[in-house]
């Protein structure tokens, strides 16, 4: 991607995420404003600098958001970039409300080359669109917290269930379409090791960090045994993982913890 940082300096829909949410992507984009999952541990509130009661009310469209995303995209497409754009930091692309432009940014990037990756607590929603992925070229996540209904309800009150989150990531990768999920936050050790045992069959990569700025959970987790115990678990499944920075640190001494891995199945020239 040698032309990217000229590329991004020109764009403003599609961008390069910073910090913790960096670690995830290399590109994203937002089309919305808002998320009606109301998750009590939400950072969107925060970045986008609305009040939570804004936040929860449900995702808006962006001012003219498709018509800039196809002119970033062109920009992306003129100089050669055909890198994987995320959707979404701070706001879910299968939200509980109209997710009809979610399916045109797809569409948008694909037509001007770039791959795309979904990260959602929508769970079946997505597979309105599970046509348009692309075995070769894109990639389906979800966020998994918990198993359990009551769990997920405390959480993330409006979000989809665990079952079904499970149940679509098994259909994006009967598809064929690279799979992975994101056991961040870490709000509770052992569910987080049960995801991971009741997901391994169907998903290609885990994405670990713990929880932040939840006073209680943060401050008491033994986050050294968690770490020691996923990376046990990871590697007798034979799973590729990522350790996220905050947990970094209870690592082994040179410990192989790639921060990018393909995210697609299959050959293709790296962007
Ligand atoms: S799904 Fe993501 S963006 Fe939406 S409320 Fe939950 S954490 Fe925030």
């Amino acid at each position: 991607m040698s032309n990217l940082p000229d590329v991004l300096k020109r764009c403003n829909m599609i961008y390069e995420p910073k910090g913790q949410a960096g670690e995830y992507a290399p590109l994203a984009t937002n089309p919305y404003r808002g998320c009606g999952h109301g998750c009590a541990y939400c950072y969107g509130p925060l970045v986008t600098k609305q009040k939570r009661p804004d936040f929860d009310a449900g995702a808006v469209l962006r001012d003219r958001f498709l018509e800039r995303l196809w002119r970033d995209a062109q920009r992306f497409q003129a100089a050669g970039v055909t890198g994987q754009v995320m959707l979404s930091f701070t706001t879910d692309p299968y939200h509980p409300g109209d997710t009809a432009p979610t399916r045109e940014t797809l569409r948008i990037l694909a037509a001007h080359g770039l791959g795309f990756c979904t990260l959602t607590k929508g769970g079946t929603r997505a597979l309105r669109d599970i046509d348009l992925f692309r075995p070769d070229r894109d990639a389906f996540a979800c966020t998994l917290t918990s198993m359990s209904d009551t769990f997920s309800e405390k959480w993330e009150r409006n979000a989809a269930s665990p079952a079904s989150r499970i149940a679509t990531l098994r259909a994006f990768h009967a598809r064929g379409i690279f799979t992975w999920v994101s056991l961040e936050p870490t709000l509770d050790v052992e569910s987080s090791l049960a995801i991971i045992d009741a997901t391994a069959p169907f998903v290609d990569l885990y994405k670990v960090g713990q929880a932040n700025y939840l006073k209680e959970i943060t401050r008491t987790t033994d986050w050294a045994g968690y770490t020691q115990r996923v990376i046990i678990k990871l590697q007798r499944l034979g799973k590729a993982h990522y350790i996220k920075r905050d947990l970094q640190k209870h690592l082994p001494a040179g410990y192989h913890n790639p921060l990018r891995v393909p995210q697609y199945h299959g050959e293709r020239a790296a962007a």
